[in-house]
């Protein structure tokens, strides 16, 4: 074929058709090539908004298992398997997926490491609440230490702004002919948060100063959000249960400040929330602290719907 172009000339009719083709070729490879674009987020959350910067754009895969819990999270040999061909990897930060770091050494790409152009810490630019002022230990196995600052700040579906803008940037940077689609479908993406969003905060407004005990210290970017008032936490130390003591000063201020709602998560251990129930006729309400923690709890939007709509039923509830 080669020669047979070369015979009649560069640019004969035949020679056209050749070029025509190599170029459609190309046109039909890069769709593909997207397609493989693969990206891994530590958690469901994280993969969630960033299926929904990608669209059919890319792979997104979650490395903890979405009905687990991420900060006690143990990494096997199978999920650094997940971390070979991302081009893009994203991370909650702030010691939560402390995990990730010992993942990133064992694998190679340099581009998905820390300051490479696919490495995305999605706390970058977001307004961290819990500030403790010191660094963090990375070497650190406690995760629940809440190092530099309080790191469930996806709960506050107003900071998926910052959040997508971090993973377009990187998916923008490793796959620059994706940009004009990637900042549409983010922008679509925005346009439908801040709908729900207005929604989410009229369903809670009746609610505003409602006062809760959670068992984990995951809701702080949540409350502040819509305004409610979260007066203790029941876990004091991760896995540590609290004590006769503490339950009894727990329920003490249940009553006290006329707390009718103790949240709770799926994967804690209900014991001590189902007994100040049972002392002070408080409710324990079980919200979706990540996306596929709940069946309810399909993406991230579905998830604050959920949160949403269970909260302001029970706030709305006679109290007995
Ligand atoms: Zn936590």
């Amino acid at each position: 074929m080669q020669g047979d172009v070369g015979a009649r000339g560069r640019f004969g009719p035949r020679a056209l058709l050749v070029l025509f083709a190599a170029v459609a070729t190309s046109l039909v490879a890069r769709p593909t090539a997207a397609q493989t674009l693969r990206l891994d987020a530590t958690t469901s959350d994280l993969a969630s908004l960033a299926r929904a910067v990608t669209g059919d754009l890319a792979q997104v895969e979650p490395i903890v298992p979405p009905a687990a819990d991420p900060e006690a999270f143990e990494p096997r040999p199978s999920d650094l398997a997940k971390l070979k061909g991302a081009a893009v990897v994203v991370r909650v930060g702030l010691g939560y997926d402390h995990w990730l770091e010992k993942l990133l050494q064992k694998h190679g790409d340099a581009a998905v490491h820390r300051g490479g152009v696919g490495y995305v810490d999605a706390s970058a630019g977001i307004p961290l609440l819990e500030l403790k002022g010191r660094s963090l230990d990375a070497t650190g196995r406690d995760g629940h230490a809440h190092g530099l600052a309080n790191p469930h700040y996806w709960l506050d579906p107003a900071n998926a702004e910052v959040m997508t803008g971090g993973i377009a940037e990187a998916v923008i940077r490793v796959a620059p002919e994706l940009t004009e689609k990637i900042i549409a479908n983010r922008d679509e993406f925005l346009t439908r948060l801040k709908a729900r969003l207005a929604e989410w905060e009229r369903l809670l407004a009746p609610h505003r100063a409602a006062r809760l005990v959670a068992y984990h210290n995951t809701w702080p970017y949540f409350a502040r959000r819509f305004r409610l008032d979260i007066v203790d936490v029941i876990e004091v130390k991760e896995g540590v249960s609290p004590s006769p003591a503490r339950l009894a000063k727990l329920a003490a201020l249940i009553r006290e400040q006329k707390v009718r709602v103790i949240l709770h998560e799926p994967f804690e251990p209900e014991d001590a929330s189902q007994l100040l129930a049972r002392r002070t006729g408080a409710v324990v309400l079980k919200l979706a602290p990540s996306v596929g923690s709940l069946p309810e709890a399909t993406d991230y939007l579905a998830l604050f719907d959920y949160n949403v709509a269970v909260l302001a039923r029970a706030l709305s509830a006679p109290s007995n």
